[in-house]
């Protein structure tokens, strides 16, 4: 793995919001830990990073460590995204949260610990659980077997049910500004200060700025992507066709290295461990290959999104500074054919792209529809 773990990594990663920060490191290190955790902030202010952390504290098979010692196995299962004990759930739908979803949470949280001492189960976007998927959460989020921990993810107390949000601990997180993310990424990582700003611009947040600074493989996925935008151009159909399966192609490869880890985790654990806890070790590794190819489209829509608020910002004035200073070039050809107007209508074209996607349109199907109407934005006088 190229992700080289810090010492006490939720201190590490919580580096931008010191309160929270404090707060999780006294309830893990007192052992007064709630049962049942809201973390709420707006995106990129860096919930699911700290619940993964919380989880990997939580887990953490060494005695006496405050925090995580971010060294045994079991952290480095939980950094990897690969310990059997930590489940990972969002919306399988686009109305929100199925019922079978609730089931196989409920199922699964009744079942010991594969190797931990404790489960974790983490729920992102907990405001798309509605009342009938919720109610059967209810009494298990209130009092969950020993040694479970839920943490919910969300983006606001008003927007969720009020049952969830009064059997929770709220842990508000302060939004951050692209400055203050910059910061703590060049703090992370040593890098020049516009190669971060462009990391936390595509990848949301400090710590999936950082993993993405360190992935070869998701950062070509980006490129793949400027590529594509800026040859629209010159682009015909078929063009747009195979930029669109290239782009796939570049979105789908980081998986490969989570797949050949899931697989060996599955040889290791098939011969002690029952059909059922089997079955459930391959639906969870399923949910995170979708969660993660998820996340590397919208990684690639948010690369999209930046390059063309830098064409607005070009379009604007000539010496105001852009976020993709690497690719600067592209960004004053866009700006040089395209009027404000055409790219705003091309950032609407984004916001589209991510909605067909929340409503399971095919992830190609979307960005090809996208590509034909950028080009077509970008055209227009
Ligand atoms: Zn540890």
């Amino acid at each position: 793995m190229s992700d080289r773990l810090t010492p006490n990594s939720l201190l590490a990663k919580l580096d931008t919001q010191p309160r929270v920060r404090d707060f999780l490191a006294r309830a893990v290190t007192s052992g007064r830990a709630s049962h049942a955790y809201l973390f709420l902030g707006s995106p990129g202010s860096g919930k699911l990073d700290a619940a993964w952390a919380l989880a990997q504290a939580l887990l953490c098979g060494e005695d006496g460590v405050s925090g995580a010692c971010a060294s045994c196995d079991d952290c480095g299962r939980v950094a990897r995204r690969t310990h059997p004990d930590v489940h990972y759930f969002a919306p399988d739908s686009a109305t929100g949260y199925l019922i079978a979803q609730t089931r196989e949470l409920l199922e699964d949280v009744a079942l010991a610990p594969i190797r931990a001492k404790a489960k974790v189960y983490i729920v992102d976007r907990a405001e798309q659980l509605r009342a009938n998927t919720a109610n059967a959460l209810l009494k298990t989020l209130e009092e969950p077997p020993a040694g479970v921990t839920f943490i919910l993810l969300g983006s606001s107390a008003d927007v969720m049910l009020p049952t969830i949000v009064s059997r929770c601990q709220c842990v508000p997180f302060r939004p951050l500004s692209l400055e203050d993310a910059t910061t703590a990424v060049e703090h992370a990582t040593g890098l020049p200060a516009g190669k971060c700003r462009m990391a936390v611009a595509v990848a949301g947040s400090p710590a999936r700025a950082v993993e993405f600074l360190k992935s070869g493989d998701r950062q070509a996925a980006r490129r793949a992507m400027v590529r594509a935008v800026d040859l629209l151009a010159h682009a015909d159909e078929a063009d747009i066709l195979a930029a669109a399966k290239d782009l796939m192609g570049a979105i789908k490869a980081p998986l490969a290295e989570v797949k050949s880890t899931q697989q060996a985790v599955l040889e290791q654990n098939q011969d002690y461990l029952s059909r059922g806890a089997l079955k459930q070790l391959e639906d969870r590794n399923k949910r995170e290959l979708n969660a993660r190819e998820r996340s590397g489209i919208m990684e690639a829509l948010a690369s999209v999104r930046s390059l063309l608020r830098d064409a607005l910002v070009r379009l604007a004035s000539e010496s105001e500074p852009v976020v993709n200073e690497d690719v600067s070039d592209v960004v004053e050809r866009i700006a040089a054919r395209a009027t404000v107007t055409g790219v705003t209508r091309a950032l609407d074209a984004v916001s589209s792209a991510e909605a067909r996607i929340a409503r399971n349109v095919t992830p190609q199907l979307a960005i090809e529809v996208m590509l034909f109407d950028i080009r077509k934005a970008l055209q227009c006088p």
